[in-house]
């Protein structure tokens, strides 16, 4: 017996449904730009690293219909390489992309509250004379363990920290695969209502989202 291509394209829709689980969405794939610090000519994490992130990034963001693909790929001079304070984090705000989600990777990020310790990552909203108020960008370390990315673009997306384990938003691992959960999905699709709204943010045309490559 032969099925149509459209009850073909249904079915994992009807499957889902069935099994009681949430209908699938319709997915906004958001360009992102990417900009590594050099050491010497060496840029501190290769591409692979760099898609590895994005791959767990699409993986968790996939439920709540939004996708991530990079756009551009710059490096920036090695003094960007090693934040140390407010200010080196700052300055990445004059290496913006109009319309992109863009993030950076550094060599290493002090943390900047507690200066003994280093931090993974972080979302970070510039501040000072020559900033845009609305500018913010995600910044990740080398030492990064592999759902950093996601994380940081879960506060870019106006999440706060999660004190269930195993939540993407919490520092705690647990004992399934990381996830955002509905409340935070809920706010994903909020802050991308708004992003787009404002012409913050435009989807990527044209792109497949391949959150599962
Ligand atoms: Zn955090």
């Amino acid at each position: 017996m032969r099925r149509t291509a459209l009850a073909l394209a249904l079915a994992p829709l009807a499957a889902a449904t069935a099994l009681g689980q949430p209908t699938p969405r319709p997915t906004t794939t958001l360009p992102l730009a990417v900009t590594t610090a050099l050491e010497g000519d060496a840029p501190v994490v290769d591409d692979a690293w760099i898609d590895a992130q994005l791959e767990q990034a699409n993986l968790l963001f996939a439920p709540h219909g939004v996708a991530f693909v990079v756009v551009e790929r710059h490096t920036m001079p090695e003094r960007h390489a090693r934040l140390e304070n407010r200010r080196d984090r700052h300055l990445l705000g004059h290496r913006l992309h109009r319309q992109r989600v863009d993030a950076f990777f550094v060599r290493s990020l002090r943390d900047v509250d507690e200066p003994d310790r280093m931090r993974q990552g972080v979302h970070w909203r510039p501040r000072g004379e020559g900033y845009d108020p609305r500018a913010h960008y995600v910044i990740v370390s080398s030492i990064a363990g592999p759902t950093v990315l996601a994380h940081e673009l879960g506060h870019y997306f106006g999440n706060g920290h999660s004190d269930v384990p195993g939540n993407v938003m919490s520092y705690e691992r647990g004992d399934r695969p990381p996830f955002f959960d509905a409340a935070q999905g809920a706010r994903i699709r909020g802050s991308l209502r708004r992003f787009l709204e404002r012409g913050e943010l435009v989807a990527a045309d044209g792109v497949s989202p391949g959150p599962a490559r």
